[in-house]
């Protein structure tokens, strides 16, 4: 397994109880990289079509994990508003329309009853929204702890500071030279996020054509009475803003095409989220705690991409999380660990509607 974020966190823990597992990550500590960066909610309605019935088939283990795998709940109540000025109410609207298939529960809201949800709210600029309740903050160190736990509980190695050099197809399986040392392994499975296709090259292996997109986030003073509002999204993603503890959790919510690599913010991205929240509602927003930028990562049709590399025996991939990464990783562990071993789909897969063809390599080089 290359990379211990979320998804390579989550395939070790699916696979360690079927097979002889090591996760190898570059870095000295897991969750350096976009899983230590994100905004951690859990949202139905968002993302292409493939990512909702993973989204959906993750909540039964996002609500009662494994016993002994966690100390606290991994969910706890939110919400989400799209929130929406006059000339995007059509937006608002096709929202909603998407909603009601992927069964999020979402209803739509004037301005008054936007304005009940979030008191602060600009009544000249704010004409309407989506409002979802079942959106939930996800504890997402938590979720990555449970998936470590699951994967020691049955004898899985997890080795950081091991940065993967180079990767060799032999008659029978693949070598991994790292930093440190060589592993031999009969499977290999491609975790590394941004770095995905880098990885795919090492291994002789065809990129599938991944795009990392740098996406701003920082934190600003808040208050406790703001920990009932919900999650606010401009109805056409131009900023966003969260409670977290007595902390405002802001985006720019931009999506602007990177190299792999660890992204330093800039000013300027901060202060235009800074300029439209302000806009949006009547939180003057003046000072800044901290700041960071994550890379989301997505294939060509922004559908994960989950399966056998096509032309490479034994190459899988687990890359494309893009934006939901965390909210969707118990359900593509699952399947990657199933298409690695028995092809057999869980019942919470199989009753989420997740189709492993939408999310195969193979539509990547057609
Ligand atoms: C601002 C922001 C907000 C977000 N909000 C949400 C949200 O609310 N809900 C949600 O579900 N998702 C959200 N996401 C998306 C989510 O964070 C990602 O989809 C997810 O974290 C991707 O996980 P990953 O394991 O694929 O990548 P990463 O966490 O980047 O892990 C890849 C790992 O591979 C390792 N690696 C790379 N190359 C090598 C190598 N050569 N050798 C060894 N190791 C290597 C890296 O060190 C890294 O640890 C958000 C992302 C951002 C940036």
């Amino acid at each position: 397994m290359i990379g211990g974020g979320i998804a390579g966190v989550s395939a070790a823990a699916h696979l360690a109880p079927l097979a002889d597992v090591t996760l190898l990550d570059m870095e000295s500590t897991l969750a350096y990289h976009t899983t230590g960066r994100s905004a951690a909610l859990f949202v139905v309605n968002y993302g292409a079509d493939g990512i909702r019935p993973l989204a959906r088939a993750s909540r039964r283990f996002l609500e009662s994990p494994p016993r002994d795998t966690t100390e606290a709940p991994l969910l706890s109540p939110r919400g989400l508003l799209w929130l929406a000025s006059s000339d995007q109410m059509a937006t608002i609207e096709k929202l909603a329309a998407e909603g009601a298939e992927s069964g999020a529960g979402s209803v739509l809201v004037d301005a008054e009853r936007a304005r009940e949800l979030l008191p602060v709210a600009n009544p000249v600029w704010v004409a309407g929204g989506l409002y979802e309740p079942s959106a939930r903050d996800i504890d997402v160190a938590g979720l990555h702890q449970a998936f470590v736990r699951m994967t020691r509980r049955h004898q899985g190695e997890i080795r950081v500071g091991e940065r993967v050099a180079s990767i060799e197809e032999r008659s029978q399986g693949w070598a991994i030279r790292t930093t440190r040392s060589t592993y031999e392994c009969d499977v290999v499975v491609n975790a590394a996020g941004a770095w995905g296709d880098q990885i795919a090259l090492i291994a002789g292996v065809g990129p599938v054509g991944l795009q990392p997109m740098r996406r701003t986030a920082f934190m600003v003073p808040g208050d406790s009475g703001f920990s009932a509002w919900p999650m606010v999204v401009d109805a056409d993603q131009r900023f966003y803003f969260k409670p977290d503890g007595v902390q405002l959790l802001c985006s720019l919510a931009e999506e602007e095409p990177s190299e792999p690599t660890d992204p330093r913010p800039r000013i300027e991205d901060v202060a235009l989220a800074i300029e439209r929240i302000n806009e949006a509602t009547s939180l003057s927003i003046r000072s800044v705690n901290s700041q960071w930028v994550g890379l989301r990562t997505f294939a060509p049709d922004r559908e994960m991409v989950i399966g056998e590399d096509p032309d490479a025996s034994g190459f899988f991939w687990l890359t494309g999380q893009g934006g939901t990464g965390i909210q969707t990783a118990p359900a593509y562990g699952s399947l990657l660990a199933s298409l690695v071993t028995d092809n057999e789909l869980s019942d919470d897969l199989m009753e989420a509607g997740v189709d492993p063809d939408v999310t195969s390599p193979t539509r990547l080089r057609m």
